[in-house]
C-alpha cells in the first residue's frame, strides 16, 4: 500500500513539473509572463493524499467541483497556503455551506445564484469573490449565461453588495484541432475585454479562468488567467 502511495505521489509531482514547464512556454511563445497564469488542480475524486503531494510540490490553488465532497475531504487537505475555488455547479440550498470554505466560486450563472449568493454573504457579513461563467459553446448540457445575456446580469450584480466580481469563467466545447480550440478561447477573451471596456461599477475584469488538461496550452496563448487542470496532473478520474 505505501509503495503505491509513494509512486502515484511521484507521478503527480512529475506530472505537475512538466505542466509547469509548458505554461512557461505558452508565455514565452505569447509574450506573457509565467506569473500572469495561475495553476488551478482541479481534484475533483482525487483523494487528499494525493491532493497533499501536489500541494507539498509546489500548488497553490486547488478547484472542487462538488460541495459535498470538498466539505468531507477538507480536514484532510493542507490548505493552510492554499486558495480553493469552486467550479463546479451550485445549488442555492448548499451555499450557506460554502462560502466561507472557499476562496472563489467561479460557476456564478444566474440572477437568481447571484442573488441568493450576495443575500447569505450579506448575513454573515461577508464578500462573495465570484467569476461568472458563460456558455461561450452555447451547449445545451452546459452551465453559463448566454454571452448576449452577460452585459445584463453583470448590470444587475453590480448593485449586489456582498459580491465581488473578479472576471469570468468557461467551459467550451471540446475541439480537436488547434484553431478551433484557439478559435474558442480567442472569443471568449475578446468578450472579457469588451467588458472590461465598459466599467461596470463594482464589476473588475481582472480573472478570465479557461483551459482544461487538453487545452491549457492554447488557452493561455490567447489571454486565459486561470487554467483549471485536473488529470493532467492527476491521472484519469475513475
Ligand atoms: C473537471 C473540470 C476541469 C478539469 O478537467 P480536466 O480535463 O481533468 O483537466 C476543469 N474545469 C471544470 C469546470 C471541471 O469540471
Amino acid at each position: 500500500m505505501m509503495g503505491k502511495w509513494s509512486d502515484e505521489a511521484s507521478d503527480v509531482v512529475q506530472n505537475l513539473r512538466e505542466i509547469q514547464h509548458n505554461i512557461s512556454e505558452a508565455c514565452i511563445a505569447s509574450g506573457r509572463r509565467p506569473e500572469e497564469v495561475t495553476l488551478l488542480g482541479v481534484t475533483k475524486t482525487v483523494p487528499p493524499a494525493r491532493i497533499n503531494s501536489a500541494i507539498s510540490a509546489g500548488l497553490l490553488h486547488i478547484g472542487e467541483n462538488r460541495v459535498q465532497e470538498f466539505l468531507s475531504k477538507k480536514e484532510e487537505i493542507n490548505l493552510e497556503n492554499v486558495k480553493v475555488h469552486l467550479i463546479g455547479h451550485l445549488q442555492t440550498n448548499k451555499i450557506s455551506r460554502i462560502i466561507t470554505n472557499v476562496d472563489m466560486i467561479e460557476s456564478v450563472d444566474s440572477l437568481r445564484l447571484a442573488d441568493a449568493i450576495n443575500k447569505q454573504s450579506i448575513k454573515i457579513n461577508h464578500v462573495t469573490n465570484v467569476l461568472v461563467e458563460v456558455n461561450i459553446g452555447r451547449e445545451q448540457a452546459k452551465s453559463g449565461v448566454m454571452e448576449e445575456k452577460l452585459d445584463e446580469l453583470l448590470y444587475e450584480i453590480s448593485g449586489m453588495k456582498g459580491l465581488n466580481v473578479l472576471g469570468l469563467m468557461t467551459v467550451p466545447p471540446i475541439f480537436d484541432t488547434e484553431h478551433e480550440k484557439r478559435a474558442v478561447f480567442s472569443h471568449m477573451y475578446k468578450l472579457f475585454i469588451d467588458i472590461r471596456g465598459k466599467n461596470i461599477d463594482n464589476i473588475h475584469m481582472d480573472i478570465l479562468s479557461m483551459g482544461m488538461s487538453s487545452d491549457y496550452i492554447e488557452a493561455i496563448k490567447e489571454g486565459a488567467t486561470i487554467i483549471r487542470v485536473g488529470s493532467a496532473i492527476f491521472g484519469k478520474r475513475g
